[in-house]
């Protein structure tokens, strides 16, 4: 993996803030995006544009085939039985707002989901609608004593006859943390659940098999994978999508439309309502094809070398506490310095080039678990290098010094 070569294609990464370079460590909030990608969505614009799925013309046909196409890839290199159980939506958010709306109709009152301490709000929220519409009741996995792990021992506890839904994210967006959701789905499915997972954080940084995982759902965001905004996919097991209503009304997505009785498309149209975002999803392509160059494996490997290299070197500074220290993690550092506010100590480090995420990282149930409001977090991506490791350590350190 050639990086100073890859980085090259991320214009981004040339620039200056406060007159220092930049050291991008917010990776995890988004990813940057190569020049082949932005490529793509200009020969779009200027070359392709039509609406898809209606034209006969060529450049109907040509939009509706890179859109297609990507839909394909997608299926590929997830390892989606069928491209058509591949859903576009606007990304992970609305994946799982999807699978709480249209799954969440097949539920009853007192029916249950089985949700976990580190969610995301948008693994929440869709959920507590959902309690709110239907009386659904929701239960929550806890850490273990280790602070970075999920407990589960009392997941297994959880579960009673009206347990419907587990909901778990594959990778925490603040500890980093790798859960065991082959494990966790398998139980899910000998009480009978079915089980979403948020792989927002786990589909740029890990080999994903949403076949091998038996996973029923699969959200995620190209945003966060190297691709553009607007487009996130939702994969689902064809009999769970075909027995669900459809999440929302309108063109694309009928068969036939009388005002007595309106028949729904088959998969994957039935729940892609309204002109999708056709010109970004041909350019989740190309980002696609930009991390099968690299290799998935090749860049789990280099964002675990520099995990452990950072991790090593901001234990050596003083009054720095790590949170998240579980032993199969991403390449995610969520800290705080002792006795400092998360959010000065991420206003020096930006006047020092480095941009980190301060607060609550949308996890605040996870925060008042851990008994904090926020911490800072540094996240890594393919084209983070060691020298912009040591670079985030020297500025930690003087940042250190003058807040404690
Ligand atoms: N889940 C997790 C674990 C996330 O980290 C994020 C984004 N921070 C989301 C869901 C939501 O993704 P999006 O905003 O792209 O819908």
């Amino acid at each position: 993996m050639n990086i100073e070569a890859l980085r090259r294609d991320f214009p981004i990464l040339s620039r200056t803030i406060y007159n220092k370079p930049l050291i991008y460590l917010d990776n995890t909030a988004t990813t940057e995006t190569p020049r082949q990608v932005v490529d793509t969505i200009q020969s779009m614009y200027f070359t392709h544009k039509a609406n898809v799925h209606r034209g006969v013309h060529t450049l109907s046909q040509e939009a509706t085939d890179m859109m297609e196409t990507t839909r394909r890839q997608v299926a590929a290199y997830i390892g989606a039985p069928s491209h058509e159980e591949v859903i576009f939506t606007r990304g992970t958010t609305e994946a799982i707002n999807l699978v709480a709306a249209s799954y969440g109709e097949l539920l009853r009152e007192g029916d249950e989901i089985i949700l976990t301490v580190m969610e995301h709000h948008s693994n929440i929220v869709p959920w507590q609608l959902l309690r709110t519409r239907r009386g659904v009741v929701i239960k929550v996995v806890p850490l273990r004593a280790d602070r970075s792990t999920l407990n589960l021992d009392v997941y297994r506890e959880l579960f009673t006859p009206r347990t419907r839904v587990v909901a778990v994210t594959h990778v925490s967006n603040v500890l980093g943390t790798i859960n065991p959701v082959a494990e966790m789905i398998h139980i899910a499915h000998q009480h009978g659940a079915v089980a979403l997972i948020d792989g927002a954080q786990a589909i740029a940084h890990l080999p994903v098999d949403v076949g091998a995982l038996d996973a029923d759902f699969y959200a995620f965001s190209s945003h966060k994978m190297y691709g553009p905004c607007g487009v996130g996919i939702l994969y689902g097991k064809r009999e769970l999508l075909e027995e669900m209503p459809p999440y929302q009304g309108g063109g694309e997505m009928i068969q036939s439309v009388s005002f007595e009785h309106t028949t729904f498309a088959e998969l994957p149209f039935k729940f892609e309502a309204g002109t999708p975002d056709f010109v970004d999803i041909a350019a989740l392509n190309t980002a696609l094809a930009f991390m099968s160059e690299v290799g998935i494996e090749e860049i789990a490997r280099h964002e675990e070398e520099l995990l452990r290299y950072t991790t090593e070197r901001l234990r050596a500074i003083h009054g720095l506490e790590i949170y998240g220290t579980a032993p199969n993690k991403s390449a995610i550092i969520s800290f705080l310095l002792r006795g400092a506010h998360h959010y000065d100590t991420g206003m020096l480090l930006d006047k020092l080039g480095i941009a980190v995420r301060t607060g609550h990282h949308c996890a605040q149930p996870l925060m008042h678990a851990l008994g904090i409001d926020g911490t800072v977090r540094a996240s890594f991506a393919l084209y983070n290098t060691f020298s912009e490791c040591d670079q985030f350590v020297a500025a930690l350190e003087r940042v250190a010094s003058m807040l404690i």
